[in-house]
């Protein structure tokens, strides 16, 4: 039998790179079978070397909030590759997309771009024991904050995917300086923290986990932790690289708290001089935006949608805080292609696109899937939940998951894999391209039409029979 061109290209890459990917998941090793090699991709859907062509619900694990090579998206970025490629120097775009990312949370009075959600992560981490002078980190079982040293502790997607307790090749001294505590469990937080509130830099934790599926936060619990956080002088870091500018456009935060987007004063007043009171100004128009809210985190991380698809992400704070980072403080950081101009470029045209009627279509588009298969799954009989975080969505299935729900990674553990390996190619067969884990979340974008959501309906429809039958 002879080979498929995918089929072809993966025993080739598996000669060139371990295991034939370069980011875990994409070697479908939990689903099995060959990943499919990707020629090209437009608005909702992906088409492989073979011209199979899928309707895709990965969206580039993310950053495709608007589908695949939106337009406009691509003509800023062709326009700003003609300019130069990189420059290592300070660009307008720069400053542009820091006040964008301002203007919708504006607990970000300053921001610092980089490449990756790792490295955002990273640094909010080195900034939070910089300015706390001390070493401990507190993270969530379940949640995936990128592959730095300190946050692999029982992380969440491939880690998750691949079963691993964390991963080798991390010193056990920085290892010990992590505490995991389960998700949604407040009385473990306050208990963790009388015991070691005095040494804890930071607690991280996804705006709401999307990395072991979705598991929303129980009410309060954000709160909680900014209340024990702030009681011990430690920092709240809410990572938004998956959830922000996707499911509200400021994010989860922006959901959970009812932030709606302002205006960033563009100029400041005229009679304003000098770099301080500039800043002073700013930061009140920023404080005088989140006063009231439930909760502000001290540190916001993004991702994804930010870049557009593009390797950019991002840090933010306040002022105070962000002042410890090098060149102002003594945090060091730095990136030879951080605020790289077609990164900044592609996120700047993305943000702009991102507006209300934009996730007004994906959460219409996401709320629809979700009412539609579980209709499929419940006339079939088969045990599921499905969870939901705005447009973010997940299916868990089996028997124990849909009587208890799922509200941490235990529970998300207790779901029928083989059940979800069986939907995942039955629905890939259908013609449509799910995560290729039961521990991912499920993407739409603004280009799906009503023509992909039909074409993901008849599949859910043949799929469901058929893994019905198994
Ligand atoms: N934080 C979260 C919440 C993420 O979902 C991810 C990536 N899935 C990261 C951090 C790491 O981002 P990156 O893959 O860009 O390093």
């Amino acid at each position: 039998m002879s080979l498929t061109a995918s089929q072809s290209l993966f025993a080739r890459s598996q000669l060139a790179t371990p295991g034939g990917v370069n980011s875990p998941v994409r070697a479908f090793g939990s689903v099995g079978g060959t990943p499919s090699f990707i020629a090209d991709a437009k608005g909702p859907y992906v088409r492989d070397v073979d011209g199979r062509i899928y309707v895709d619900l990965v969206g580039t694990w993310g950053p495709a909030l608007l589908g695949h090579a939106h337009p406009e998206v691509v003509a800023t970025v062709t326009e700003a590759a003609a300019r130069g490629l990189s420059f290592g120097a300070p660009t307008a775009a720069e400053a542009e997309l820091a006040e964008a990312v301002t203007a919708r949370v504006p607990a970000a009075e300053q921001v610092r771009l980089v490449s990756t959600g790792t490295e955002a992560t990273m640094t909010a981490i080195r900034l939070a024991r910089g300015v706390t002078g001390r070493d401990l980190l507190v993270k969530f079982a379940g949640c995936y904050h990128g592959h730095s040293d300190s946050l692999l502790a029982q992380a969440g997607s491939g880690v998750a995917t691949q079963g691993l307790p964390g991963s080798a090749g991390v010193p056990a001294d920085i290892a010990a300086l992590t505490i995991v505590l389960p998700y949604n469990d407040e009385d473990a937080l306050r208990e963790c923290f009388a015991e070691h509130g005095r040494d804890i830099a930071a607690v991280i934790t996804e705006a709401c986990p999307a990395n072991m599926g979705i598991v929303p936060p129980a009410p309060g619990f954000n709160r909680a932790i900014r209340e024990v956080t702030r009681d011990h002088g430690a920092l709240m870091i809410t990572d938004e690289v998956l959830t922000g500018f996707r499911v509200s456009p400021a994010g989860f935060w922006g959901l959970e708290t009812g932030w709606r987007p302002a205006r960033l004063p563009a100029v400041l007043p005229s009679d304003l001089v000098g770099a301080e009171a500039m800043l002073e100004a700013r930061q009140e128009w920023c404080r005088g935006q989140v006063g009231d809210l439930d909760y502000v985190p001290d540190l916001f991380t993004f991702g994804k949608v930010i870049g557009g698809g593009m390797p950019l992400a991002a840090l933010g704070g306040s002022a105070e805080i962000m002042g410890h980072l090098a060149p102002l403080g003594p945090v060091y950081q730095a990136g030879t292609l951080s605020g790289n101009p077609l990164a900044t470029a592609a996120g700047l045209a993305t943000l702009k696109l991102a507006d209300d009627a934009c996730y007004a279509r994906v959460d219409a588009v996401a709320q629809s899937i979700r009412t539609y298969l579980s209709a499929t799954l419940s006339a079939h009989d088969i045990p599921h939940v499905i969870n939901s975080a705005g447009s973010l969505f997940s299916v868990f299935f089996g028997e124990e998951v849909a009587e208890s729900g799922v509200s941490s990674y235990a529970d998300a553990q207790r779901q029928d894999e083989d059940l979800y390996r069986a939907f995942f190619h039955a629905m890939r067969d259908a013609g449509v391209a799910l995560p290729p884990s039961c521990y991912e979340a499920w993407f739409v974008s603004r280009a799906h039409d009503d023509d992909a959501v039909a074409a993901i309906f008849t599949a859910i429809d043949t799929a469901v029979a058929e893994v019905a039958q198994t």
